[in-house]
């Protein structure tokens, strides 16, 4: 493997300002290291390599000229398939959507080329981004670095898997109800939920609107400062964006990375670690606590009643909004159009077009939210569901402003377990829904929240991950903590974890 792939953001940054390498190296490297691996890793369901090395030739043409967009020109990035690429294929890990070239890019998209960051391709996910394990995919899953075996997390697991795998130093994920941070604690990479309104939305294909936010997938906290920068901040074309400049969260993260946490004020949640989370997800997340109070930082437990009622809450909120969101796939405007025979002697109608399309393009997960979303929104039903899930969803925002009201940050386990194995909760909706326990109430409420390594389970080996919870707006503070932890960590374990060397099929440097 070419020694490019294993560097940071920042120190390819660092390296092409101090032009030891070019973006056309660069990107090479991680393009090389794709064809090595994903054949068994399948992060990627399109790799754009001419653009790639188009856009690295670009930026290295800039600095020669002594003019780069950013501090990230050249960098390269993959991009969750659920951002629309103008020009690149775009299928939300869906059928119905296969083969669909958007004309336009997403926000986040147009400020990553603004930045000058050559896109490497798109990333596997579970259909629209329904899933834990990026195996309702329907181009199959994507593998685990730490075991082929095992899942990436969901349903942005083909952002974490590129950036685990080394394939690439930066990726952009999606977060609806855990999908860029369960995945990093599987993996063992970074992943940041920005505050909603954060990040904008424009050109994310929604899942559900409320819910939804972009951030970063990386291996280490500072670049997903680094890349949140870029995508962050006010863009008019998203009606719920914040018109606000976003905290210095590079700054944050630099903070954070001396280890010093004095007088930081941290809550343990209650209601979400202990029972119901792995041995080893809790031994590794209490260690990690235990070295923030060494550190300086005052723990202290806090109770968030309402959220243990958070899952049925998204249940169903996320289905409503989804089956009202899907209902535009309708085999008339764009996408997979199945033509049935017609009943009769005539042509077939719409309904039996859309009907036959719907029925071919959406996989089962989709069709199964589809049937509870629009179930719990029919007319009867309205107040029984939807609005008392729209009730608990305003408690458990009271009770994150009561715990912010002592504490500067939360934290808790990311997710409750270990990457489990490819199929073993295939076949139970109930389980892969556990999976998002923990950072489904930050979604609800829309605050910010990180998760970072936090260290290997002793009783598998596998990676775990530690969330940290910061109040709307307050971002830096996700930064400033887990850096924090990242530092004592690292320190502790002499260096960054990293998944075993994966077979490259000889190919790529
Ligand atoms: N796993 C959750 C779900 O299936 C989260 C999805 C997401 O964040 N996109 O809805």
């Amino acid at each position: 493997m070419s020694e490019l792939t294993r560097r940071t953001a920042a120190e390819l940054a660092d390296a092409l300002a101090a032009g030891e390498t070019t973006s056309v190296e660069v990107t090479s490297a991680h393009l090389d290291r794709i064809a090595a691996v994903d054949g068994d890793v399948h992060a990627f369901l399109h790799v754009d390599a001419d653009g790639a090395l188009a856009a690295a030739a670009e930026a290295d043409a800039r600095r020669s000229a002594g003019s780069t967009l950013s501090g990230l020109d050249g960098v390269p990035v993959a991009v969750k398939d659920v951002l629309t690429t103008r020009g690149l294929p775009t299928t939300c890990g869906s059928r119905i959507l296969e083969g669909w070239v958007p004309p336009y890019d997403a926000t986040v998209v147009t400020r990553l080329r603004a930045a000058g960051l050559p896109v490497l391709g798109k990333t596997n996910m579970d259909e629209f981004a329904m899933g834990s394990s990026t195996e309702h995919s329907a181009y199959g899953p994507t593998h685990n670095p730490w075991d082929l075996d095992r899942i990436p997390g969901g349903s942005g697991g083909g952002s974490a898997a590129a950036v685990a795998a080394f394939e690439a130093p930066l990726a952009l994920g999606t977060d609806t109800g855990g999908s860029i941070r369960q995945p990093g604690a599987v993996t063992g990479t970074v992943g940041v939920k920005p505050t909603y309104g954060g990040v904008s939305r424009y050109g994310l294909v929604a899942l559900a609107n409320s819910l939804d936010q972009a951030g970063p997938v990386t291996r280490t906290v500072l670049d997903a400062a680094l890349l949140h920068e870029v995508i962050g901040g006010h863009d008019p074309l998203d009606s719920t964006s914040i018109d606000r400049p976003l905290p210095d969260l590079v700054a944050a993260a630099r903070l954070g990375a001396s280890g010093d946490v004095t007088g930081l004020r941290v809550g343990v949640v209650r209601e979400l670690s202990g029972e119901g989370y792995q041995a080893g997800v809790q031994q590794r997340f209490e260690e990690a606590v235990a070295l923030l109070v060494d550190a300086g930082a005052e723990v202290v437990e806090v109770s968030c009643p309402s959220f243990v009622h958070a899952l049925a809450a998204y249940y169903l909120i996320l289905p409503a909004e989804a089956s009202s969101n899907l209902a535009k796939f309708d085999a008339m405007r764009y996408g997979l159009r199945v033509t049935p025979e017609g009943r009769g002697s005539g042509a077939p109608s719409a309904e039996e077009v859309m009907r036959a399309s719907r029925d071919r393009g959406f996989g089962d997960e989709v069709k199964r939210r589809i049937i509870l979303g629009t179930y719990a929104l029919s007319s009867g039903y309205y107040d029984a569901y939807y609005g008392q899930a729209q009730k608990v969803r305003t408690l458990i925002s009271r009770d994150f402003e009561a715990a912010f009201a002592t504490c500067d940050v939360l934290v808790s386990p990311t997710a409750p377990t270990t990457a489990f194995r490819l199929g073993e909760k295939l076949d139970d909706p109930l389980a892969m829904y556990l999976n998002d326990l923990a950072t489904i109430p930050a979604n609800l409420a829309g605050v910010p929240g990180i998760s970072v390594p936090s260290g290997l389970a002793p009783e598998d080996g596998l990676p775990t991950g530690l969330q940290v919870l910061a109040p709307a707006l307050a971002d830096d503070r996700v930064y400033r903590v887990g850096a924090a932890v990242e530092a004592l960590l690292t320190d502790r374990w002499g260096g960054p974890l990293v998944p075993p060397e994966l077979a490259t099929a000889g190919v790529g440097a």
